[in-house]
Protein backbone atom coordinates (compact mmCIF):
# COMPACT_ATOMS: atom_id res chain seq x y z
CA UNK A 1 0.00 0.00 0.00
CA UNK A 2 2.99 2.36 0.70
CA UNK A 3 4.38 1.66 -2.98
CA UNK A 4 0.74 2.52 -4.22
CA UNK A 5 0.24 5.36 -2.32
CA UNK A 6 3.89 6.80 -3.66
CA UNK A 7 3.38 6.22 -7.13
CA UNK A 8 -0.40 7.81 -6.76
CA UNK A 9 0.84 11.15 -4.68
CA UNK A 10 -1.77 10.08 -1.78
CA UNK A 11 -1.43 10.77 1.69
CA UNK A 12 -0.02 7.81 3.40
CA UNK A 13 -2.12 5.89 6.42
CA UNK A 14 -1.47 2.80 5.62
CA UNK A 15 1.90 1.77 7.06
CA UNK A 16 2.43 2.49 11.09
CA UNK A 17 5.37 4.64 10.45
CA UNK A 18 5.41 8.01 11.94
CA UNK A 19 6.25 10.96 9.59
CA UNK A 20 7.54 13.37 12.54
CA UNK A 21 11.22 13.97 13.29
CA UNK A 22 12.81 11.05 15.44
CA UNK A 23 13.35 12.05 19.27
CA UNK A 24 16.41 15.15 18.99
CA UNK A 25 18.16 13.62 21.80
CA UNK A 26 17.96 9.97 19.99
CA UNK A 27 19.09 11.38 16.96
CA UNK A 28 22.64 12.85 18.74
CA UNK A 29 23.22 9.48 20.74
CA UNK A 30 23.20 7.62 17.78
CA UNK A 31 25.59 10.41 15.50
CA UNK A 32 27.63 10.25 18.66
CA UNK A 33 27.65 6.43 18.59
CA UNK A 34 29.34 6.03 15.17
CA UNK A 35 31.66 9.19 15.55
CA UNK A 36 32.62 6.98 19.08
CA UNK A 37 33.27 4.51 16.76
CA UNK A 38 31.03 2.05 17.91
CA UNK A 39 30.76 0.80 14.58
CA UNK A 40 31.56 -3.30 14.84
CA UNK A 41 30.12 -6.50 15.37
CA UNK A 42 27.99 -6.23 18.88
CA UNK A 43 27.95 -9.64 21.17
CA UNK A 44 25.54 -11.49 19.24
CA UNK A 45 22.48 -10.91 21.73
CA UNK A 46 23.32 -7.34 22.56
CA UNK A 47 25.62 -5.11 23.99
CA UNK A 48 25.62 -5.45 27.72
CA UNK A 49 24.85 -1.65 27.83
CA UNK A 50 21.21 -2.10 26.45
CA UNK A 51 20.52 -4.93 27.92
CA UNK A 52 20.75 -3.88 31.67
CA UNK A 53 18.92 -0.56 29.98
CA UNK A 54 15.98 -3.13 28.85
CA UNK A 55 16.29 -4.75 32.62
CA UNK A 56 16.04 -1.42 34.30
CA UNK A 57 12.89 -0.32 32.58
CA UNK A 58 11.01 -3.57 33.24
CA UNK A 59 12.39 -3.25 37.05
CA UNK A 60 11.15 0.35 36.84
CA UNK A 61 7.98 -0.04 34.97
CA UNK A 62 6.63 -4.02 36.00
CA UNK A 63 8.68 -4.37 38.66
CA UNK A 64 9.84 -7.38 36.49
CA UNK A 65 13.22 -8.87 37.27
CA UNK A 66 14.88 -9.74 34.29
CA UNK A 67 18.29 -11.28 34.47
CA UNK A 68 20.29 -8.89 31.44
CA UNK A 69 23.15 -11.73 31.24
CA UNK A 70 20.56 -14.86 30.41
CA UNK A 71 17.19 -13.68 29.89
CA UNK A 72 17.53 -10.82 27.81
CA UNK A 73 18.49 -11.01 23.96
CA UNK A 74 18.21 -7.91 21.73
CA UNK A 75 16.95 -8.76 18.26
CA UNK A 76 16.65 -6.52 14.87
CA UNK A 77 12.94 -5.48 15.45
CA UNK A 78 10.15 -7.27 17.15
CA UNK A 79 9.19 -8.55 13.51
CA UNK A 80 13.09 -10.70 14.18
CA UNK A 81 11.88 -11.05 17.73
CA UNK A 82 8.65 -13.29 16.96
CA UNK A 83 10.20 -15.10 14.14
CA UNK A 84 13.45 -16.59 16.19
CA UNK A 85 11.16 -17.09 19.40
CA UNK A 86 8.86 -19.44 17.04
CA UNK A 87 11.51 -21.37 15.24
CA UNK A 88 13.32 -21.62 18.78
CA UNK A 89 10.08 -23.27 20.19
CA UNK A 90 8.00 -24.78 18.16
CA UNK A 91 8.45 -27.51 15.93
CA UNK A 92 6.81 -29.00 12.56
CA UNK A 93 3.09 -29.74 13.72
CA UNK A 94 2.88 -27.49 17.08
CA UNK A 95 -0.86 -25.71 17.29
CA UNK A 96 0.11 -22.26 17.89
CA UNK A 97 -3.12 -19.85 18.79
CA UNK A 98 -3.67 -16.50 16.91
CA UNK A 99 -6.50 -14.25 17.29
CA UNK A 100 -8.31 -13.14 14.07
CA UNK A 101 -7.71 -10.26 13.18
CA UNK A 102 -4.26 -10.48 13.46
CA UNK A 103 -0.82 -8.77 12.78
CA UNK A 104 -0.02 -10.08 9.32
CA UNK A 105 3.40 -11.35 9.84
CA UNK A 106 2.52 -14.10 12.34
CA UNK A 107 0.93 -16.21 9.57
CA UNK A 108 4.52 -16.17 7.09
CA UNK A 109 6.01 -16.87 10.49
CA UNK A 110 4.53 -19.66 11.55
CA UNK A 111 4.87 -20.85 7.94
CA UNK A 112 8.52 -20.59 7.96
CA UNK A 113 9.24 -22.88 11.89
CA UNK A 114 5.87 -25.49 10.72
CA UNK A 115 3.60 -24.43 13.59
CA UNK A 116 0.07 -25.08 12.62
CA UNK A 117 -2.10 -21.96 13.34
CA UNK A 118 -5.22 -22.24 15.43
CA UNK A 119 -7.36 -19.17 14.91
CA UNK A 120 -9.98 -17.39 17.71
CA UNK A 121 -12.33 -14.85 16.51
CA UNK A 122 -11.64 -10.89 17.92
CA UNK A 123 -15.36 -9.97 17.28
CA UNK A 124 -16.86 -6.73 16.62
CA UNK A 125 -17.94 -3.97 18.01
CA UNK A 126 -14.97 -4.13 21.34
CA UNK A 127 -12.81 -7.00 19.24
CA UNK A 128 -13.09 -9.79 22.92
CA UNK A 129 -13.23 -13.05 22.19
CA UNK A 130 -15.80 -16.15 23.29
CA UNK A 131 -14.02 -17.63 26.63
CA UNK A 132 -15.35 -20.99 25.39
CA UNK A 133 -13.61 -20.53 22.00
CA UNK A 134 -10.61 -20.17 23.58
CA UNK A 135 -10.89 -22.96 25.59
CA UNK A 136 -11.85 -25.23 22.47
CA UNK A 137 -9.03 -23.99 20.63
CA UNK A 138 -6.27 -25.17 23.35
CA UNK A 139 -5.54 -29.32 23.05
CA UNK A 140 -2.17 -31.34 23.81
CA UNK A 141 -1.27 -30.30 20.59
CA UNK A 142 -0.73 -26.36 21.92
CA UNK A 143 3.02 -25.16 21.85
CA UNK A 144 2.08 -21.51 22.46
CA UNK A 145 -0.39 -18.34 21.93
CA UNK A 146 0.61 -15.29 20.46
CA UNK A 147 -1.02 -12.42 21.64
CA UNK A 148 -1.15 -8.55 20.67
CA UNK A 149 -1.55 -6.24 23.13
CA UNK A 150 -2.45 -3.69 22.55
CA UNK A 151 -3.36 -5.03 19.43
CA UNK A 152 -2.80 -3.74 15.87
CA UNK A 153 -5.53 -3.75 13.68
CA UNK A 154 -8.42 -3.35 16.08
CA UNK A 155 -6.74 -1.14 19.34
CA UNK A 156 -8.07 -3.43 21.12
CA UNK A 157 -6.35 -3.49 25.24
CA UNK A 158 -6.59 -6.86 26.43
CA UNK A 159 -8.77 -6.74 29.83
CA UNK A 160 -7.19 -8.50 33.36
CA UNK A 161 -9.76 -11.30 32.95
CA UNK A 162 -9.05 -12.20 29.64
CA UNK A 163 -5.36 -12.24 30.24
CA UNK A 164 -5.83 -14.01 33.20
CA UNK A 165 -7.74 -16.70 31.26
CA UNK A 166 -5.07 -17.01 29.07
CA UNK A 167 -2.77 -17.56 31.94
CA UNK A 168 -4.64 -20.05 33.10
CA UNK A 169 -5.11 -22.17 30.10
CA UNK A 170 -1.40 -21.88 29.35
CA UNK A 171 -0.52 -23.76 32.46
CA UNK A 172 -2.85 -26.48 32.65
CA UNK A 173 -2.04 -26.99 28.49
CA UNK A 174 1.60 -26.57 29.47
CA UNK A 175 2.05 -24.27 26.75
CA UNK A 176 3.70 -20.55 26.33
CA UNK A 177 2.67 -17.17 25.44
CA UNK A 178 4.37 -15.06 23.14
CA UNK A 179 3.52 -11.29 23.57
CA UNK A 180 3.91 -9.20 21.07
CA UNK A 181 4.03 -5.49 23.51
CA UNK A 182 5.21 -2.93 20.95
CA UNK A 183 2.20 -0.82 21.72
CA UNK A 184 2.53 -1.53 25.52
CA UNK A 185 2.48 2.76 26.24
CA UNK A 186 0.06 3.61 23.45
CA UNK A 187 -2.96 3.42 25.56
CA UNK A 188 -6.07 5.79 25.98
CA UNK A 189 -8.85 6.31 28.53
CA UNK A 190 -7.22 5.28 31.21
CA UNK A 191 -6.31 2.18 29.70
CA UNK A 192 -3.78 -0.12 31.07
CA UNK A 193 -0.93 -2.57 29.39
CA UNK A 194 -0.52 -5.08 31.52
CA UNK A 195 2.53 -8.02 30.61
CA UNK A 196 1.54 -11.59 30.42
CA UNK A 197 4.72 -12.12 32.04
CA UNK A 198 3.54 -10.70 35.82
CA UNK A 199 0.66 -13.09 36.18
CA UNK A 200 0.89 -15.84 38.40
CA UNK A 201 2.53 -18.84 37.41
CA UNK A 202 3.60 -17.25 33.89
CA UNK A 203 6.83 -15.49 34.87
CA UNK A 204 8.87 -18.68 32.96
CA UNK A 205 6.37 -19.22 30.21
CA UNK A 206 5.70 -15.99 28.79
CA UNK A 207 8.21 -14.71 26.29
CA UNK A 208 7.91 -10.41 25.73
CA UNK A 209 8.69 -9.65 22.12
CA UNK A 210 9.37 -5.78 22.07
CA UNK A 211 11.23 -3.21 19.96
CA UNK A 212 12.53 0.85 19.99
CA UNK A 213 10.29 1.10 16.81
CA UNK A 214 6.75 2.53 18.22
CA UNK A 215 7.69 3.69 21.43
CA UNK A 216 10.69 5.72 20.48
CA UNK A 217 9.22 6.52 16.99
CA UNK A 218 12.66 5.02 15.32
CA UNK A 219 10.76 1.98 13.08
CA UNK A 220 13.76 2.11 10.46
CA UNK A 221 16.30 1.68 13.23
CA UNK A 222 15.44 -2.00 13.36
CA UNK A 223 16.57 -2.42 17.28
CA UNK A 224 14.08 -5.00 19.21
CA UNK A 225 14.49 -7.21 22.07
CA UNK A 226 13.07 -10.48 23.67
CA UNK A 227 12.73 -11.47 27.46
CA UNK A 228 12.10 -15.18 28.54
CA UNK A 229 13.31 -17.49 30.63
CA UNK A 230 17.29 -19.11 30.58
CA UNK A 231 16.41 -21.99 28.90
CA UNK A 232 13.98 -20.18 26.49
CA UNK A 233 16.63 -17.21 25.95
CA UNK A 234 19.40 -19.92 25.11
CA UNK A 235 17.65 -21.28 22.30
CA UNK A 236 16.49 -18.09 20.65
CA UNK A 237 19.57 -16.48 21.09
CA UNK A 238 20.66 -19.71 19.11
CA UNK A 239 18.82 -19.13 16.38
CA UNK A 240 19.33 -15.25 16.41
CA UNK A 241 22.59 -15.83 15.80
CA UNK A 242 22.70 -17.64 12.50
CA UNK A 243 19.64 -15.57 11.72
CA UNK A 244 21.05 -11.81 11.71
CA UNK A 245 24.08 -11.77 14.24
CA UNK A 246 22.96 -8.65 15.90
CA UNK A 247 21.29 -5.48 15.72
CA UNK A 248 23.47 -2.18 14.60
CA UNK A 249 26.00 -1.59 17.45
CA UNK A 250 25.61 2.01 17.11
CA UNK A 251 21.77 2.08 17.66
CA UNK A 252 21.87 -0.33 20.44
CA UNK A 253 24.13 2.07 21.91
CA UNK A 254 21.72 5.08 21.09
CA UNK A 255 19.12 2.72 22.52
CA UNK A 256 20.30 3.18 26.38
CA UNK A 257 19.29 6.54 25.99
CA UNK A 258 15.94 5.53 25.04
CA UNK A 259 15.56 2.74 27.71
CA UNK A 260 16.61 4.68 29.96
CA UNK A 261 14.06 8.07 29.81
CA UNK A 262 11.10 8.61 32.70
CA UNK A 263 8.19 7.55 33.09
CA UNK A 264 6.85 11.20 31.79
CA UNK A 265 8.10 10.40 28.36
CA UNK A 266 5.86 7.54 28.22
CA UNK A 267 3.06 9.30 29.66
CA UNK A 268 3.63 12.06 27.38
CA UNK A 269 3.39 9.48 24.14
CA UNK A 270 0.15 8.15 25.47
CA UNK A 271 -1.09 11.57 25.61
CA UNK A 272 0.04 12.98 22.41
CA UNK A 273 -1.34 10.27 20.52
CA UNK A 274 -4.85 10.07 21.96
CA UNK A 275 -5.17 13.95 20.23
CA UNK A 276 -4.28 12.37 16.97
CA UNK A 277 -6.70 9.40 17.55
CA UNK A 278 -9.80 12.40 18.67
CA UNK A 279 -8.68 13.94 15.04
CA UNK A 280 -8.72 11.10 13.23
CA UNK A 281 -11.85 9.46 14.03
CA UNK A 282 -13.86 12.78 13.47
CA UNK A 283 -12.70 13.36 10.20
CA UNK A 284 -13.11 9.51 8.96
CA UNK A 285 -17.09 9.37 10.75
CA UNK A 286 -17.57 13.14 9.23
CA UNK A 287 -16.97 11.08 6.03
CA UNK A 288 -19.06 8.36 6.80
CA UNK A 289 -17.06 5.75 8.16
CA UNK A 290 -18.25 3.55 11.05
CA UNK A 291 -14.86 3.94 13.34
CA UNK A 292 -13.76 1.00 16.45
CA UNK A 293 -12.62 3.55 18.92
CA UNK A 294 -8.97 2.12 19.86
CA UNK A 295 -7.85 1.94 23.45
CA UNK A 296 -4.57 1.56 22.40
CA UNK A 297 -1.97 0.68 19.50
CA UNK A 298 -1.85 3.81 16.58
CA UNK A 299 -4.72 2.18 14.19
CA UNK A 300 -8.43 3.02 13.14
CA UNK A 301 -10.48 -0.23 12.54
CA UNK A 302 -13.20 1.42 9.97
CA UNK A 303 -16.24 -0.69 8.63
CA UNK A 304 -16.71 0.77 5.54
CA UNK A 305 -20.34 -1.32 4.33
CA UNK A 306 -22.12 1.54 4.12
CA UNK A 307 -20.24 2.71 0.82
CA UNK A 308 -21.22 0.07 -0.91
CA UNK A 309 -18.55 -1.04 -3.03
CA UNK A 310 -17.86 -5.13 -3.50
CA UNK A 311 -15.23 -5.51 -1.30
CA UNK A 312 -12.13 -3.67 0.88
CA UNK A 313 -10.22 -4.08 -2.06
CA UNK A 314 -11.42 -1.94 -4.26
CA UNK A 315 -12.35 0.23 -1.84
CA UNK A 316 -8.59 0.93 -0.94
CA UNK A 317 -7.81 1.00 -4.47
CA UNK A 318 -10.54 3.46 -5.40
CA UNK A 319 -9.45 5.34 -2.21
CA UNK A 320 -5.41 5.97 -3.40
CA UNK A 321 -6.35 6.39 -6.90
CA UNK A 322 -8.91 8.52 -6.59
CA UNK A 323 -9.62 9.97 -3.29
CA UNK A 324 -5.46 10.22 -3.12
CA UNK A 325 -5.63 8.62 0.44
CA UNK A 326 -4.44 5.27 1.41
CA UNK A 327 -4.81 2.55 3.90
CA UNK A 328 -4.74 -0.83 4.55
CA UNK A 329 -7.72 -3.57 3.33
CA UNK A 330 -9.39 -5.09 6.11
CA UNK A 331 -8.50 -8.63 4.55
CA UNK A 332 -4.99 -8.16 4.55
CA UNK A 333 -5.69 -9.44 8.71
CA UNK A 334 -7.73 -11.79 8.17
CA UNK A 335 -7.15 -15.89 7.25
CA UNK A 336 -9.54 -15.43 4.53
CA UNK A 337 -10.38 -12.31 2.12
CA UNK A 338 -13.78 -12.42 2.79
CA UNK A 339 -13.79 -12.07 6.28
CA UNK A 340 -12.10 -8.83 6.08
CA UNK A 341 -14.01 -7.54 3.13
CA UNK A 342 -16.03 -4.52 5.08
CA UNK A 343 -12.89 -3.33 7.25
CA UNK A 344 -10.65 -1.04 6.19
CA UNK A 345 -7.76 0.17 8.35
CA UNK A 346 -5.83 3.57 8.87
CA UNK A 347 -3.32 4.96 11.17
CA UNK A 348 -3.08 8.14 12.73
CA UNK A 349 1.33 8.27 13.88
CA UNK A 350 1.05 11.07 11.20
CA UNK A 351 1.53 14.65 12.13
CA UNK A 352 -1.32 16.57 12.61
CA UNK A 353 -1.11 18.12 9.02
CA UNK A 354 -1.17 15.05 7.45
CA UNK A 355 -3.91 13.90 9.16
CA UNK A 356 -5.68 17.15 8.19
CA UNK A 357 -4.48 16.70 4.42
CA UNK A 358 -6.62 13.57 4.79
CA UNK A 359 -9.37 15.49 5.85
CA UNK A 360 -9.35 17.84 2.86
CA UNK A 361 -9.42 14.82 0.66
CA UNK A 362 -12.06 12.83 2.16
CA UNK A 363 -14.44 16.06 2.34
CA UNK A 364 -13.26 16.98 -1.46
CA UNK A 365 -14.00 13.26 -2.82
CA UNK A 366 -17.26 12.97 -0.86
CA UNK A 367 -17.29 9.27 -0.82
N1 LIG B 1 4.28 -6.24 15.90
C1 LIG B 1 3.20 -5.48 15.63
C2 LIG B 1 1.90 -5.79 16.28
C3 LIG B 1 3.30 -4.41 14.73
O1 LIG B 1 2.23 -3.66 14.47
C4 LIG B 1 4.54 -4.14 14.10
C5 LIG B 1 4.68 -3.05 13.12
O2 LIG B 1 3.75 -2.47 12.64
C6 LIG B 1 5.63 -4.97 14.41
C7 LIG B 1 5.46 -6.00 15.32
C8 LIG B 1 6.96 -4.74 13.78
O3 LIG B 1 7.86 -4.30 14.74
P1 LIG B 1 9.38 -3.97 14.46
O4 LIG B 1 9.45 -2.67 13.71
O5 LIG B 1 9.98 -3.83 15.82
O6 LIG B 1 9.95 -5.10 13.70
Amino acid sequence: MTRLAVAAGAVNLAQGFPDFAAPAFLKEAAAEAIAADHNQYPITWGIPALREAIAYKYRQTYAIDLDPQREITVVCGATEGMVATLLATVNDGDEVIVFEPYYENYHPDLQLCGGVRKLVTLRPPDWSFDPEELRRAFSSRTKAIIINTPNNPTGRVFSPEELSLIAELCQEYDALCITDEIYEHIVYDGAKHIPVMTLPGMRERAVIVNSMSKTYSVTGWRVGWVAAAPDLTDSIRKVHDFLTVGAATPLQTAGVAALRQPASFYEHLGVEYGVRRDQLLDILTAAGFSCFRPAGAYYIMTDISGFGFPDDMQFVRHLINTVKLAAVPGSSFFSRPELGKNYVRFCFCKKPETLAAAGERLRAANL
